[in-house]
């Protein structure tokens, strides 16, 4: 349920050996979804992706996403030519509508049934969707077909608790945490410090394994060197108490009513 993200990677060639070792070092420790996107460095995270993978794609859970406005049927179809041409794979594990735009979601999916018939893409899911739109999403035919939401959750944004992840793990449908450490902002905050020397462990760790102490729910934490990557991965073996979870709760209490989706 522990996977690596990519935003910012490809960008500095100077990162890319630490960037290409820290995919390597997910592979190695079974981590391996990995989470891109076609926006992401206009396309230089892919290529990053693609080259780390180059003689390793069979290890990998292929994740890449489609912005709102390429989402139209011949859009969209174009749009996934170019990452596989820039992930150097003819075939993408899970495709992503990565928030919701203008192109009617019918026109979407009719894309995505198309490039799945094609073998071009395995799966298909969605981002920052609420819950409204996923219901919007149910009515339409060929939706059964949609496999996981992305969104923003971690313990600063716990805003989906209150519907869309009871709904989501009610229907079997994964959900997928983008920014589990709060793009690192939450790293200092002293309640996770505490939890953290508690466990003999990092804040980070603290706050990987709280995002993935809940089913059906999985982490892509961005890290760009092996060393932060293994750090993440020890959140796997991080067992939080229930004094943890209370202090935590206290620190970042849950959402008592619907607030509007966030996102970052
Ligand atoms: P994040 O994963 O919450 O945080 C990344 C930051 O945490 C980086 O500065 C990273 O530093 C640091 N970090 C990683 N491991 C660490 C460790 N063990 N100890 C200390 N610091 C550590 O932020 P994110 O990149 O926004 O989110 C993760 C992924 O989710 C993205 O990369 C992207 O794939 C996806 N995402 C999707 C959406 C969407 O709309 N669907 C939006 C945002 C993000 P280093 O880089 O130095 O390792």
């Amino acid at each position: 349920m522990l996977g690596i993200g990519t935003w910012g990677m490809g960008e500095h060639p100077g990162n890319a050996a630490s960037e290409t070792a820290a995919i390597h070092r997910a592979l190695d420790l079974g981590m391996s979804v990995v989470d891109t996107a076609e926006m992401y460095g206009d396309g230089a995270a892919e290529e990053l992706v693609g080259k780390a993978l180059a003689a390793r794609r069979n290890e990998a859970f292929l994740v890449t996403k489609v912005l709102p406005h390429h989402a139209t049927l011949r859009g969209t179809i174009a749009a996934c030519e170019g990452s596989l041409r820039r992930l150097g794979t003819d075939s993408i594990d899970l495709y992503i509508l990565h928030w919701r735009g203008a192109v009617p979601l019918a026109e979407t999916l009719e894309a995505f049934e198309y490039l799945q018939q094609a073998g071009k893409i395995r799966h298909w899911g969605v981002s920052n969707f609420d819950v409204a739109d996923l219901q919007e999403l149910r009515l339409l035919p060929g939706a059964e077909g949609m496999v996981a939401d992305q969104v923003l959750y971690n313990l600063t944004r716990r805003g989906i608790e209150f519907d869309l992840l009871p709904q989501c793990v009610g229907k079997g449908i994964p959900v997928m945490a983008y920014s589990p450490l709060e793009q690192g902002r939450m790293l200092k905050d002293p309640v996770l410090l505490r939890i953290a020397a508690e466990h003999g462990t990092s804040p980070a760790q603290i706050a990987l394994a709280w995002v993935l102490r809940q089913p059906l729910v999985l982490a892509i934490p961005k890290a760009s060197s092996p060393q932060h990557v293994q750090e993440c991965h020890r959140s796997l073996n991080v067992q939080l108490t229930p004094s943890n979870l209370a202090d935590l709760d206290r620190a970042y209490p849950p959402p008592t009513r619907k607030g509007v989706l966030e996102m970052i």
